[in-house]
């Protein structure tokens, strides 16, 4: 019998901070963050080096009242600190489920984690560890999809894996429309051409100009990451 191998080395999980509420308002929800956990921990047996971008709209709108009439700049910084919270959750619930995890910030915050230095993040994945990227991109008026999108390019990720609570990218809202059918792929052009909004405009353009593929797919889905990785058909594929 022959066992087949991952189709990635190298993956960049671009999680949302929705992702980490389950079915809560705001916030993280516990038993959620360890189902997650435990798909990421599944693919780090194969051998995939994983590291995490990781959003912080789930902790962003517990506060979001009070950024109102807020400088876009500072409320962007913290919406940023909102990411360095669940990264440290995060590489929590993987510690705690036995994977290495090495959060690395990009903005400085060194008594709480390291910073972002990219050859150390390189050393970590080739050591097995999960490295969490906090913070975005250091940068207000950014998103953490463009944080995905810069750090899958540096650290050589053959794959964005933009993690959503629905499996793939579909025709209509498959809520809304149930004539609605999902793509399997489909290039940057259509994508843009259609309007399909997968990720936000910088971000896009970014993995689109470097020819690095991004692959929507259901973090909730069990077994859903796995199958990406296995190259299966799962999700949605966009590529330049
Ligand atoms: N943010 C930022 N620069 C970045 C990344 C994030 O200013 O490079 C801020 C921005 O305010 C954003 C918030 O952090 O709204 C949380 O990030 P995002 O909305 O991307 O998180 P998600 O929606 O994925 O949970």
């Amino acid at each position: 019998m022959t066992i087949a191998a991952p189709a990635h080395k190298r993956i960049l999980l671009k999680l949302s901070g929705e992702a980490l509420m389950g079915d809560d308002s705001f916030g993280i929800n516990r038993a959620t963050i360890v189902r997650m956990v435990e798909e990421i921990a599944d693919v780090t047996r194969l051998g995939v080096q994983v590291a995490v971008v990781i959003g912080g709209g789930n902790i962003f709108r517990g506060v979001a009242g009070g950024s109102v009439g807020m400088d876009r700049a500072t409320a962007d910084y913290m919406g940023m600190l909102a990411t360095v919270m669940n990264a440290l959750a995060l590489a929590d619930a993987m510690d705690k489920q036995g994977l290495t995890a090495r959060v690395m910030s990009a903005i400085a915050i060194e008594q709480v984690v390291e910073p972002y230095v990219r050859p150390k993040a390189l050393q970590y994945l080739e050591e097995g560890k999960v490295v969490v990227f906090a913070a975005g991109t250091g940068n207000p008026f950014f998103t953490t999809d463009t944080a995905a999108a810069l750090r899958g390019a540096e650290i050589g990720a053959e794959v964005v894996l933009k993690a959503t609570k629905v499996d793939g990218v579909y025709t209509a809202d498959p809520h809304k429309d149930p004539t609605a059918t999902r793509y399997t792929k489909l290039s940057f052009d259509e994508a843009m051409s259609r309007n399909l909004g997968i990720m936000d405009a910088t971000a896009f353009a970014l993995c689109r100009d470097q020819k690095l593929p991004v692959r929507v797919f259901s973090i909730i889905k069990h077994g859903a990451l796995r199958r990406v990785v296995m190259g299966e058909d799962e999700g949605t594929l966009v590529y330049a």
